[in-house]
C-alpha cells in the first residue's frame, strides 16, 4: 500500500504529530474497501506513530454531530477528543472537511469529520465543548483543516445553501450557490471561542488536488478515503 503523507500542525503545535495521507492509502473499512487491506492501512498508521493497534481510534462515521471520547463506542460517531498521550485520532474523508484541534497547554486534542450535514448540526462547536469539558480552553485551541472540497467545486442546491450563513456562501446571479465549508467551520470555531488567527484554512481542495481522494472526482463507488490523524506525543 502506498503510504505517503503531508504533515500538519508541525509549526503551530510541536507537542502533537499530525498527518494527512495521500491517494492510494486506505484504512477505512466501511466504505466498500477490502477489510484486510483497510486493516493493513491501520497497522501502518499504528507503526508510524509507534503505538499498538489498540491505540488507533477510528470512528464509523455517519455525518452525525456526535462526539465521543477515545475509548468509547465509536459506531455512528463523527468526532473524538482525548487527553491521553499516545492515542491516535483518525478521521476518514473524500471531500468532507477533516478538522484537527489541539490545546497543547491542557494536553487535549480533537478530530472531527465535518461534512455539510455535520457542520450544519454543529459538530465543530460540539467538539470544542467536549475538549473544554476535559480542561481545554477554547482561546488556546489551534485548528488545522485537511483537504476538503473548495468553494469553487462545492456547488449545492438552494435547499442546502439555506442551512448556511451568508459568510459561508458564494452566490452569483444565474449560478447555483456554492458552499465554503472551510469558512462555515471557521465561523463555528470562532463562535466557540477560538481566535481567528489560530485557525488554518483547508490545506488543499480534494477535487482540485489529485494527491487526495475525492468522491466527486473519483465517483460514488470510491472505497478509499484520505486519512487525517493526530496524536499527542508520548
Ligand atoms: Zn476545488
Amino acid at each position: 500500500m502506498n503510504f505517503e503523507f503531508t504533515p500538519l500542525l508541525t509549526a503551530q503545535a510541536p507537542d502533537v504529530t499530525a498527518l494527512v495521507t495521500h491517494r492510494g492509502f486506505n484504512a477505512c473499512c466501511y466504505a466498500g474497501a477490502d477489510v484486510a487491506s483497510a486493516a493493513e492501512g491501520r497497522r501502518l498508521i499504528a507503526r508510524h506513530f509507534g503505538v499498538g493497534d489498540d491505540a488507533v481510534f477510528m470512528p464509523r462515521q455517519t455525518h452525525s454531530a456526535r462526539v465521543a471520547y477515545a475509548g468509547e463506542d465509536l459506531d455512528g460517531v463523527d468526532a473524538m477528543v482525548t487527553g491521553r498521550r499516545g492515542a491516535v485520532l483518525c478521521i476518514n474523508t473524500a471531500d468532507c472537511l477533516p478538522l484537527l484541534l489541539v490545546d497543547t497547554v491542557a494536553g487535549v486534542i480533537g478530530a472531527a469529520h465535518c461534512g455539510w450535514r455535520g457542520t450544519v448540526a454543529g459538530i465543530a462547536s460540539r467538539t470544542v465543548e467536549r475538549m473544554a469539558a476535559i480542561g481545554a480552553d477554547p482561546s488556546r485551541i489551534v485548528a488545522a483543516m485537511g483537504p476538503c472540497i473548495c468553494a469553487d467545486c462545492f456547488e449545492v442546491g438552494p435547499e442546502v445553501a439555506a442551512f448556511f450563513p451568508a459568510q459561508a456562501l458564494v452566490e452569483s446571479p444565474g449560478r447555483r450557490p456554492h458552499v465554503d465549508l472551510g469558512a462555515a467551520v471557521s465561523l463555528q470555531l470562532v463562535a466557540s471561542g477560538l481566535w481567528h488567527e489560530s485557525i488554518a484554512r483547508p490545506m488543499a481542495c480534494s477535487m482540485h488536488d489529485s494527491r487526495f481522494h475525492s468522491v466527486r472526482r473519483e465517483g460514488r463507488d470510491l472505497s478509499y478515503r484520505t486519512l487525517t490523524a493526530i496524536i499527542l506525543n508520548i
